[in-house]
């Protein structure tokens, strides 16, 4: 039992630590791999924080730069007045600003009715009124004298997208005197978002804090001017102005992408900057199915391996216990094998071998122990008349039964019962002395008679034996055929001479 059930726990637990070791390489794999991707979106996070930032201070300068010409024109308006004189020069000085301010697409002044007064045009169109612009109607509508952004536009002038940056300039008793407006080109926000490695699908725009976007990369005609409020990023900016990051789906493009967005400083203005996501995490996907494969290949090694170590273990087991089987078959038949060495075939009595051996065997430990070994030679009587009246094959039956009844008196271990040749049988009897073997020898005759087996050529009419006993206490010198057997031998002689079916102790018997 034990040989069998601790190769199955041994198998069972080489399969478990197999399994135990996959399942925790998986394990590992999948937790750093994770962390790759946590470090790999930490990492862009605060690249798209750093764009954003970028994109906060030129919009910043921009507005600034634009806002301190503005004031200027509010200056030189409400101290110079708009006279004729005064146009004149100012228009020479709105010249001479657009040229020093690349992102500026045009600067003007209107009315109180929003008619052109003059601007940075070499011709300026005075039959042109923008009193319906929004940025108008609100100076018109509020006396705020800080810088307002409006809405982007198409330029009536230009035809290009501005951003109209304008400051209201009042009369002498305050009241509206008209409007200055510098047009910022929405193409300097585009090239500048433009010349930003910020993928195939990245994204940077600029927005008015009431949410209307002013620009966007990638660019969309339809989507300036427009409101972003929908958008997670806007919610999440008004929530927690200033700044901050998102991963989030873009309600323009449907892209989900990592956004940092930023507050432009002193502006109603943000800006935010992002990257796909999926483009963040190619690589890190590209690494992570590399490495999976390789874990993969490892888990499937590991298991054949596994498998093939299981099978191993339980084949030994098999072996072993196919071993084991064999080798008990094998004592079986040995012991087999030693008791036919050792017994004679037709009476199941000793053989003469056995005999032979144990003769000497006792022989020796008698004259060691100098202890008295008894023996008795017994021989059928007319038995060779038996064969011939009743048949070989009946011989051998009452060879058998005269057998049978001589064992069954033979009871003390050591003694010995066998069959010395033909239809001689001996009894070797350790620890005996004459009368105690002369006693069992009678027996034996005894025992034949009273199986009563016919015989018609024996004068008792009956199967009989007759029996010759010799006891010695031997020394070791001597030879246990010439001192044992020989004596009973003759002494079976002197039976058969003095009538048979009797017994008759050797002369010399102790
Ligand atoms: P005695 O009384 O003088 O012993 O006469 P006997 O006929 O028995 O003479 P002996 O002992 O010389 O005879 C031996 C006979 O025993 C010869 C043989 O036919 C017979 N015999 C010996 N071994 C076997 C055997 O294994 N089976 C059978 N059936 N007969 C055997
Ligand atoms: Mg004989
Ligand atoms: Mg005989």
């Amino acid at each position: 039992m034990k040989i069998r059930q601790q190769p199955a726990r041994i198998s069972t637990q080489a399969f478990v630590f197999v399994c135990i070791v996959c399942v925790l390489l998986v394990i590992m794999d999948v937790v750093l791999s994770w962390n790759a991707r946590e470090q790999q979106l930490a990492e862009m996070q605060a690249e798209t924080t750093n764009l954003a930032q970028a994109a906060a201070h030129q919009a910043q300068s921009t507005f600034k730069i634009t806002d301190t010409v503005l004031f200027g024109m509010v200056e030189r308006l409400e101290f110079d007045g708009t006279g004729m004189l005064q146009m004149a020069r100012l228009h020479g000085f709105l010249q001479q600003q657009l040229k020093e301010q690349p992102h500026l697409a045009g600067l003007f002044v209107y009315d109180e009715h929003g008619n052109w007064i003059t601007s940075s045009q070499a011709q300026v169109s005075y039959n042109l009124n923008n009193g319906d612009r929004e940025y108008f109607i609100w100076h018109r509508t509020h006396t705020d004298r800080g810088p307002h952004i409006g809405k982007p536009v198409i330029s009536r002038s230009t035809g290009l997208w501005i951003i109209p940056v304008t400051r209201r300039f009042n009369h002498d008793d305050g009241s509206f005197a008209g409007v200055v407006l510098a047009s910022v080109r929405l193409d300097y926000f585009s090239r500048f978002y433009g010349s930003f490695n910020i993928g195939q699908a990245g994204a940077m725009s600029m927005a008015l804090e009431n949410g209307t976007l002013l620009v966007r990369r990638p660019y969309n005609a339809a989507n300036i001017g427009a409101s972003m409020a929908s958008s997670p990023v806007y919610a999440n900016y008004r929530h927690s102005p200033g700044r901050g990051s998102l991963i989030v789906k873009s309600i323009y493009d449907g892209v989900t992408r990592l956004n940092s967005f930023q507050q432009v400083d002193g502006w109603p203005v943000f800006v935010t900057a992002a990257f796909s996501r999926d483009e963040i995490l190619e690589e890190w996907w590209r690494r992570t199915l590399l490495h999976s494969l390789g874990i993969l290949v490892l888990v499937s090694i590991l298991g054949l391996a596994g498998t093939h170590l299981v099978r191993q273990i339980n084949l030994r087991a098999r072996a072993q216990q196919d071993l084991v089987q064999a080798h008990r078959a094998l004592e079986s038949i040995n012991a087999t094998l030693q008791k036919m060495a050792a017994q004679d075939g037709l009476t199941g009595l000793a053989n003469r071998r056995q005999f032979d051996t144990r003769l000497a065997e006792e022989f020796g430990r008698a004259a060691r122990e100098q202890t008295s070994l008894a023996l008795i030679m017994i021989d059928v009587d007319f038995f060779k008349k038996y064969n011939d009246l009743y048949g070989h094959p009946a011989g051998d039956d009452c060879l058998r039964a005269i057998s049978h009844a001589i064992d069954d008196l033979v009871h003390r271990p050591g003694d010995l019962a066998a069959r010395y040749g033909g239809e001689e049988m001996v009894v070797l009897l350790p620890n005996t002395d004459t009368a105690g073997a002369r006693v069992l020898a009678e027996r034996f005759c005894a025992a034949v008679r009273a199986l009563e087996i016919t015989h018609a050529g024996n004068p008792t009419s009956f199967v009989t034996i007759s029996a010759g006993v010799h006891a010695v206490t031997p020394r070791p010198d001597q030879d246990a055929f010439a001192t044992l057997v020989e004596p009973a031998d003759q002494a079976l002689y002197q039976a058969k001479e003095s009538g048979r079916n009797r017994v008759m102790v050797s002369p010399h018997s102790l």
